[in-house]
């Protein structure tokens, strides 16, 4: 009989070694050798990715002495895909990620001449992987443009699938354009259209809304986060990202009303002095929280936003503890959990074992946390900072870093793991 009953692949063969998470009570069941399908990645992504691989195996065998390892199954997307199957993103690739319920991959280039535009936004896309989960934090030694950055410590939740990035829209003059603007105008009495307008349409609805914000709660609630603040533009658009955060509180509120607990009552019931195990749920306009993190990002922790929002909270978050380079990232629904580089493919440095492969090195301690591997985490990303506080840096740190030591991508995995 298969190790693996329902897995139903077409162009793969199954994995040599391992075994499926599975789930239980509505927690994940893993096992001592899970398999976790990895895409290698365009670019770069032959760099970084088996230099992520070494740390990660490590700081498994550090934390835990050989009784559970990682049982890595590469699976494919991008060019080396289009190369082996004809396509840049095989069937097979999303069945396995359905059935393993997680992955992590490398960037991807984006195809040219597919029917899609992004593989990025077909893998979000086929696979519902509603959240874009990027955690912040600022890792001493890294050269950052704030006074501060040790103050930065945040998870922003993304919405992924809605908003006006879904894509709605009709270029200007055509007569899908022109149709549209006549029935605003004609049928719903809208005035304030140019003639020659493009239009896109902002689709954003309580339920896209809701389950994400539920998840940034539950996310706050499982890692004793203090707050959880809404990022919106409720005071231009009262309907769309007024509802967002109207939906927002309202998860918050009556879905975990007994954790959960406003501002007005935090001043007025506790005299501002926020009870242990209590989250406090913020809100806040997205101008002003573009300045917040600058100024003071200690007050936040968790934060939920729709789409566009979130598009430029997290590259500005990022930039603000030293940039995306190193920024982890995960894209997510309830059953499946895919951990990603944040960065491109980087093509000028490709095959050059010079690339930086922390941003994929901190993705995937997010996946090991994600399957409550905590110890290997910790153990990863501690010596991942001491390295860098030490002075081990690729080109990309070590150029904006006096006194720092220039090594290559996997020197730098090697010193990573040689500090465990
Ligand atoms: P990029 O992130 O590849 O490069 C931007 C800059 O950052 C370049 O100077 C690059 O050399 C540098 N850089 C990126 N990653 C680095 C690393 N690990 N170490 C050191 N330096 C690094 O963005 P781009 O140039 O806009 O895009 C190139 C390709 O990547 C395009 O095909 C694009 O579609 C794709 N892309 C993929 C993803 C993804 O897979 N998530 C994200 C962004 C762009």
């Amino acid at each position: 009989m298969s190790r693996f009953p329902g897995l139903e692949l077409k162009q793969y063969a199954p994995p040599e070694r391992g075994e499926a998470i599975g789930r239980e009570d509505g927690a994940l069941r893993v096992p001592d050798e899970p398999v976790v399908p990895y895409i290698e990645g365009d670019g770069v992504g032959r760099d970084i990715t088996p230099a992520m691989r070494a740390v990660v195996d490590a700081a498994v065998q550090r934390a835990y002495g050989g009784t559970r390892r990682i049982a890595w199954w590469e699976i494919h997307a991008g060019e080396k895909a289009a190369g082996r199957f004809g396509c840049s993103l095989p069937e097979d690739s999303l069945t396995a990620l359905k059935y393993f319920r997680i992955g992590i991959k490398g960037p991807l280039s984006t195809p040219v001449g597919e029917g899609f535009r992004s593989i990025n936004v077909a893998f979000r896309q086929r696979l519902n992987l509603y959240a874009c989960v990027r955690p912040v934090r600022w890792l001493e030694g890294v050269p950052a443009p704030v006074k501060r950055p040790q103050d930065v410590d945040m998870v922003i939740f993304r919405e992924n699938t809605e908003d006006l990035y879904a894509g709605i829209e009709w270029e200007s003059g055509t007569p899908e354009c022109l149709k549209l603007r006549d029935f605003l105008r004609e049928e719903l009495g809208v005035r304030n259209i140019r003639d020659d307008a493009a239009l896109g349409v902002k689709p954003m609805s309580p339920s896209a809304t809701k389950r994400l914000v539920r998840l940034a709660v539950r996310y706050a609630m499982e890692h004793n986060r203090p707050s959880v603040t809404l990022v919106h533009k409720a005071n231009i658009m009262k309907f769309t990202e007024g509802g967002f955060m109207k939906w927002g509180y309202e998860v918050a509120l009556h879905e975990f009303g007994d954790v959960c607990i406003t501002e007005k009552q935090l001043a007025d019931e506790f005299g501002g002095v926020r009870p242990e195990g209590k989250i406090v749920v913020k809100d806040r306009i997205a101008d002003s929280m573009l300045q917040q993190i600058l100024l003071r990002p200690a007050e936040y922790s968790v934060l939920a936003m729709a789409n566009l929002n979130g598009d430029y909270l997290s590259d500005a978050l990022a930039a603000s503890v030293g940039g995306l380079g190193l920024a982890p990232g995960v894209n997510m629904n309830d059953e499946i959990a895919f951990f990603e580089a944040t960065h491109g493919t980087a093509p000028k440095h490709a095959g050059l074992d010079k690339a930086n492969p922390g941003s994929l090195i901190l993705s995937a301690t997010l996946l090991l946390e994600h399957i409550g591997w905590k110890e290997a985490a910790e153990t990863a990303v501690a010596a991942m900072e001491r390295t860098i506080r030490d002075g081990a840096v690729t080109y990309d740190l070590a150029r904006q870093r006096e006194g720092s030591r220039e090594v290559s991508c996997s020197a730098f995995a090697q010193a990573v793991v040689g500090n465990m």
